[in-house]
């Protein structure tokens, strides 16, 4: 130990990471990591003061916003398991999206990006970046050819949702990044929908990891965060410079409640994932369903490559049901378990109609060259019994046929 500091072996695997990694043990010798809720750090001397700020040494902190070492614990942590050097924390998944490619971009670069984006990773790529100068080219991106076409000698980035919100598009990683990397462009995958779990990023290519902690890290719905994961150069030359001047900084709260979430998240996705798969199959057979959405069903149309990619098919599931928004409405309010919010990879089972929520701001032109119809819902499945969540979607959907639930 140095400083409080466990020092792992190499060898352990992911999940021991997940429970042990970053870890700093204070003089009391706590078990359960401590909660640093300071926002400054004291000083022995002014000349320590001094030396502090002119390089603050491994595991020293000067204040909260460039570092704090319960954020600092959780940064650690789910570096240790993503397989990346280093990691910075921030306030939300967005600050991580916008701290990734606004740190490294500037004006007259070139990004490529797939078009099938949450809407603020889209808002970021089209409204924010290209108004500093940037140049983004949108790309199909289960389209190889689509990414071959955009990316030129001169683009400096990728950016694309691993596994796309909420139609669950497959981005071919080894493929893309091959790409990238030939021109010398740097790879930033958002890898919420298919997890630090389930996705091993960095060894398919990703130089650059970002997460919504918010999602699966949380995992129960409490505190807003976000994650850069990547190599120690990028995430200290470049990221940190950017974000701990810019104000996008991780609560040491927020970063506690991560942290421990971290050591549960591979039981917890393991066993979303098995249910959603049972969920999808049941779905599929239900009345007045038109498509089932999910990537490890052999109707996926890019299922050979989620296989390969991902361990399962992740805990999100999307469906088309026919009859547009009312019929969608119907289902919704019929149901008596699954909750009707916004989140995803939470405990609880949460359900969306993206068309008038998560997406209502794009055109109808837009949505539908997305895929998100007005009969398209998303359900993140939690870890509640798979029967208990079948028969709840089951009766809601009967319910949906006969007209709607009792008033
Ligand atoms: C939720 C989400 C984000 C944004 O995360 P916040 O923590 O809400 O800021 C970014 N990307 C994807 C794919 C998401 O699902």
């Amino acid at each position: 130990m140095t400083n409080g500091r466990r020092i792992l072996p190499d060898s352990i695997s992911q999940r021991t990471r997940a429970v042990h990694g970053g870890s700093r043990r204070s003089q009391y010798g706590e078990v359960s990591e401590a909660i640093f809720l300071t926002q400054g750090f004291v000083y022995d001397s002014a000349e320590a003061a001094e030396a502090r700020f002119i390089e603050a040494g491994e595991d020293e902190f000067v204040y909260a916003r460039y570092g704090n070492p319960t954020v600092a614990m959780f940064e650690d942590r789910i570096a240790a398991l993503e397989g990346t050097e280093d990691a910075f924390a921030t306030a939300s998944g967005m600050a991580a999206v916008n701290g990734a490619l606004t740190s490294m971009l500037k004006a007259d670069d070139h990004v490529v990006s797939s078009r099938a984006l949450f809407g603020s990773c889209l808002y970021i790529l089209e409204e924010v970046l290209t108004r500093y100068g940037v140049e983004v080219t949108f790309v199909d991106g289960t389209d190889l050819d689509q990414w071959r076409a955009a990316i030129r000698p001169d683009t400096k980035a990728v950016f694309f949702e691993s596994l796309s919100n909420p139609t669950l598009e497959v981005i071919d990683l080894r493929a893309v990044s091959d790409m990238a990397h030939a021109v010398g462009a740097l790879v930033i995958a958002d890898n919420v929908f298919a997890t630090p779990v389930l996705q091993r990023s960095a060894d398919l290519g990703a130089d650059v990891i970002v997460y919504s902690a918010t999602k699966h890290i949380d995992g129960q719905g409490r505190c807003l965060g976000g994650v850069i994961c990547g190599t120690r150069p990028f995430i200290r030359k470049v990221v940190e410079p950017y974000l701990k001047h810019t104000g996008g900084a991780l609560s040491p709260f927020n970063a506690w409640v991560m942290l421990k979430s971290l050591e549960t998240m591979d039981l917890r996705v393991r066993a979303q994932a098995e249910t959603a798969g049972r969920v999808a199959g049941a779905l599929a057979s239900l009345p007045g369903l038109t498509r089932v959405i999910y990537p490890f069903r052999p109707d996926h149309p890019q299922h050979d490559l989620a296989r390969a990619q991902m361990q399962a098919g992740g805990t999100v599931v999307s469906f088309e049901v026919a009859g547009g928004r009312d019929a969608a409405f119907r289902l919704l309010n019929a149901l008596r378990i699954v909750l009707i919010s916004n989140n995803l990879g939470d405990a609880k089972s949460i359900i969306t109609h993206p068309a008038t929520t998560t997406h209502q701001r794009l055109s109808e032109d837009k949505r539908a060259a997305l895929g998100i119809s007005d009969g398209l819902l998303r359900l993140s499945v939690g870890l509640e019994d798979a029967d208990d969540l079948i028969a709840d979607l089951t009766q809601a959907a009967t319910a949906m046929q006969d007209g709607g639930p009792p008033r």
